[in-house]
């Protein structure tokens, strides 16, 4: 009874669910994202989320990082646009959000005071929906007086260490963690992706949708990163936030089996993930 309301995203769910790339298009068809991401030392994160972004179909990114980053993500990514951050070390002024269809922020961020204040800024200034992983989450469990800031269908993408210190409590079993997710996605209005194998998405009406695809070689440093960039990127296209975590969580698992046939779990990196995402888009599209 703790889940009352549950079913699996399998391939007929993402068939049904995905729709053609339309033959009159240009870039701003498929949205403009901004990325909020990376500190010094871990612009990998900001890297892995914005090429994911990319390679999941959004029309532009633009990745608003702190200045030592900006040779690091330029040449790694030459399709991206930068926001330059004045301070080189850690984030700590909030670009211009006019004119995105999605913004991301978490990766790599780390925690310093300006990019808490630089969170809250953002959550009192948005109303479409964001997508929040990583520091953010863990900034937002610093600060829970911030939480009611966040627009409704918000999509937060907690491991279960994320969600523990989200939730302020540890918990002793799975479901356990599952009853509080749910409790608080009701609570907040937000969908909950708790990460792990067979994620729950899980929505503000409390009904929990888990992943069918995916494989232990996703258990990887940066592979959330790249889940992260892949959901902002639906959301950018018109997904609603529902289907865009559903459809972000399900490509993510599909490229890591994908990725994994070649190049084995244990052998598999992050940006595997990310190179082998055009595999969900063949099946699927
Ligand atoms: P993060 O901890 O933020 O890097 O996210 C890890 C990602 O890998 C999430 O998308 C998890 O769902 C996925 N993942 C981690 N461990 C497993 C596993 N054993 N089986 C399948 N997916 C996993
Ligand atoms: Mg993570």
């Amino acid at each position: 009874d703790i889940v009352s309301d549950y079913s699996y995203t399998d391939a007929a769910v993402i068939h049904k669910m995905i729709r053609k790339r339309p033959v009159f298009s240009h870039k701003g068809t498929f949205g403009k994202v901004l990325l909020i991401a990376g500190s010094k030392g871990m612009m990998g994160a900001a890297t892995l989320a914005a090429k994911s972004i990319l390679r999941t179909g959004a029309g532009l990114v633009c990745v608003h990082i702190p200045g030592s980053g900006v040779d690091i993500v330029q040449t790694l990514i030459p399709e991206a646009i930068l926001s330059i951050d004045p301070n080189k070390e850690v984030v700590t002024v909030l670009p211009d959000i006019d004119g995105y269809s999605a913004i991301g922020i978490g990766v790599g961020l780390g925690e310093h005071p300006y990019t808490a204040d630089v969170l809250e800024e953002l959550l009192v200034s948005s109303v479409d929906p964001l997508v929040i992983d990583a520091s953010a989450l863990n900034i937002l469990a610093s600060n829970p007086h911030w939480i009611t800031h966040i627009p409704p269908n918000s999509i937060l993408t907690p491991h279960p260490r994320e969600l523990e210190r989200l939730a302020g409590m540890k918990f002793q079993n799975s479901w356990e963690r599952l009853h509080k997710a749910i409790e608080m996605a009701k609570k907040m209005q937000v969908i909950i992706v708790l990460k792990g194998a067979y994620t729950a998405v899980v929505m503000p009406t409390g009904v929990v949708h888990f992943n069918s695809t995916g494989n232990s070689g996703l258990a990887t440093a940066g592979s959330g990163d790249v889940l992260t960039g892949i959901i902002t990127s639906f959301l950018a296209q018109g997904y609603s936030p529902a289907d865009a975590a559903r459809l972000g969580v399900f490509a993510h698992g599909y490229a890591g089996d994908a990725a994994a046939e070649v190049k084995s779990k244990a052998g598999m990196i992050a940006s595997d993930i990310t190179e082998y995402l055009p595999m969900f888009f063949l099946d699927f599209e």
